[in-house]
């Protein structure tokens, strides 16, 4: 049983403090607003994140944004990447394409990934999280914190001194340095990438806007690449591993005289810079009793595979609604799952993004199907009941395919508009029987058929989910298969939704 916490006068109470505001903390947040969990989301720094760093939103991420809202603002204010234009030493180029696009299918609505700075699109995440009614508060410094068995007890530092934070859960969400992953001594094994880079925003004249420009290779290399939804172009640079860069308005435009070898290329104004030395560091764990890590938190590795922002936008994503079940009564066991899942994502992410710099030392880098992160899920998760043929076209664990359906009076339907609800989908398809399972919280029952709410007369359903009547497909709050069974009566199948379901 827990005692109630004494705290100290400028206290307060919450579900769930979330510590750094970046992609991670703003996904969790929103989530946590639309399910009512109280929490409260603070920043160290005195504003938001200015810079377009994390400047790619993979397809999987932008349906993870459509259940929250924002993905149409966003394709709205950012565009597609431009192709790829390498200037060869004798002053031609050949353009090729800077990312796989494919055409959107039934099943995967997302058929390209989205070009829009990370600062736009943290700035629609913030206002996402206004119309739920909440913001981050910036210029809150989380300092210190103790745990014990029924929560965590955090101590904040803000204008006007310091306040202390009792919490059920506290999710640090604080980016690669981590104070919450360092407090907590969690060891972040992984390598250094001898690699140093510089990434500005800047308007310039001399360049098109319908390019990413690329010139050089190796250590020489330099990319101008035209920001959607800005006038900005983002320059990218490798730059010696020791000593001072010049980073100032005179040695960037500097640099990109000598390494483009154009004059005609004018530098108007440097609005944001930073270097960085890369590295790939997976943190061994990502819970330690109420405390999470998620994003870059747990994980950093070199930018090449636009992978950093989704993975950490799918971290909270994974969470989020777990932590809202088990405040809810779920079995606490749920959370254990969260680490068991994203580790392993993050430990393949880590490889690829590795394995993609050493292609971009070369000069050659391109993006395609596996960094979109459309073939990623949990088949080997304990939440995945699979009671069907191996050979199956999904799997318990895969990601949910959207499908184009039908409503019972002929409307247009889309399977992704039930499961952005948050809730559990059950789907019954084509049962001709009273439902075995009766309405709960959190669990939506869905009967499709001829006398069923929702009609699929295209087959699109049936032929993602490989479905055959009276098949029962439950799809989890995140877009991801439950459980697949050819009985509704399975044994399995009513342990699973007595113990996680509702
Ligand atoms: C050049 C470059 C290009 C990139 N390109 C891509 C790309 O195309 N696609 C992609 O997916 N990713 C890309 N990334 C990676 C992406 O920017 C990061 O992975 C992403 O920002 C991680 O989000 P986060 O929320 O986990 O952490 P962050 O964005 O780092 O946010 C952490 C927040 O925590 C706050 N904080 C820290 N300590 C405390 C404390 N003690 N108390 C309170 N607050 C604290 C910080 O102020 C910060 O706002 C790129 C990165 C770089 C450098």
């Amino acid at each position: 049983m827990c005692k109630i916490h004494s705290l100290k006068e400028s206290s307060m109470h919450t579900d769930i403090l979330i510590s750094g505001a970046g992609a991670a903390g703003l996904t969790l947040a929103i989530d946590l607003a639309r399910r009512g969990i109280p929490f409260l989301l603070i920043d160290q720094a005195p504003a938001p994140f200015a810079g377009s760093r994390g400047k790619g939103i993979q397809p999987r991420t932008l349906e993870i944004f459509e259940a929250l809202e924002v993905a149409d603002r966003m394709i709205a204010a950012g565009g597609p990447y431009p192709v790829q234009r390498h200037y060869r030493a004798d002053g031609g180029h050949d353009d090729e394409a800077a990312v796989q696009s494919v055409a959107a299918t039934p099943s995967e609505p997302y058929g390209q990934p989205l070009m829009l700075p990370q600062s736009l699109t943290e700035g629609i995440l913030r206002a996402r999280l206004a119309e739920l009614g909440h913001a981050p508060h910036y210029a809150h410094t989380l300092s210190g914190f103790e745990q014990d068995d029924c929560g965590v007890t955090a101590r904040v530092q803000r204008t006007g001194g310091e306040i202390e934070v009792r919490a059920r859960y506290l999710i640090g969400a604080d980016g690669g340095r981590s104070f919450v992953r360092k407090t907590l001594g969690i060891d972040f094994p992984g390598e250094s990438l001898n690699a140093r880079a510089v990434v500005a925003d800047l308007t310039l004249s001399g360049l098109t806007r319908d390019a990413w420009h690329r010139w050089g290779k190796g250590a020489n290399q330099i990319s101008l690449c035209p920001l959607q939804g800005t006038q900005l172009f983002q320059l990218q640079m490798p730059i010696p591993l020791e000593g001072e860069f010049d980073l100032s308005d005179a040695g960037i435009a500097a640099a990109i005289a000598a390494r483009t070898g154009r004059s005609d290329i004018v530098v108007d104004a440097v609005h944001w810079r930073s270097d960085y030395a890369m590295s790939a560091r997976l943190a061994e764990r990502y819970r330690v009793g109420c405390i999470f890590l998620a994003g870059d938190a747990a994980h950093v590795h070199p930018p090449t595979g636009g992978q950093g922002l989704n993975t950490s936008v799918q971290d909270a994503w994974n969470l989020g609604w777990k932590l809202a079940a088990v405040l809810h009564g779920a079995d606490a066991a749920l959370l254990d799952t969260y680490e068991a899942e994203r580790r392993e994502i993050a430990a393949g992410m880590l490889g690829m993004s590795t394995r993609l710099l050493d292609a971009a030392r070369a000069g050659d880098l391109r993006r395609g199907r596996e960094q979109q992160q459309l073939d990623l899920g949990y088949p080997d998760s304990s939440l995945s009941l699979d009671e069907r043929d191996d050979d199956a076209p999904l799997r318990a664990g895969y990601r949910a395919p959207d499908a184009p359906l039908t409503g019972a009076g002929g409307q247009p339907r889309r399977l992704f508009s039930l499961l952005n609800s948050g809730e559990w989908i059950m789907l019954r398809y084509e049962a001709d029987t009273p439902a075995v399972f009766s309405a709960r919280r959190g669990l939506r029952i869905v009967t499709i058929g001829e006398r069923g709410e929702l009609r699929d007369h295209a087959g699109h359903l049936r032929d993602a989910y490989g479905l055959h009547t009276g098949d029962i497909a439950l799809l989890r709050p995140d877009g991801y298969v439950a459980a697949l069974t050819h009985d509704e009566h399975s044994p399995a199948l009513a342990t699973y939704i007595e113990k996680l379901v509702g």
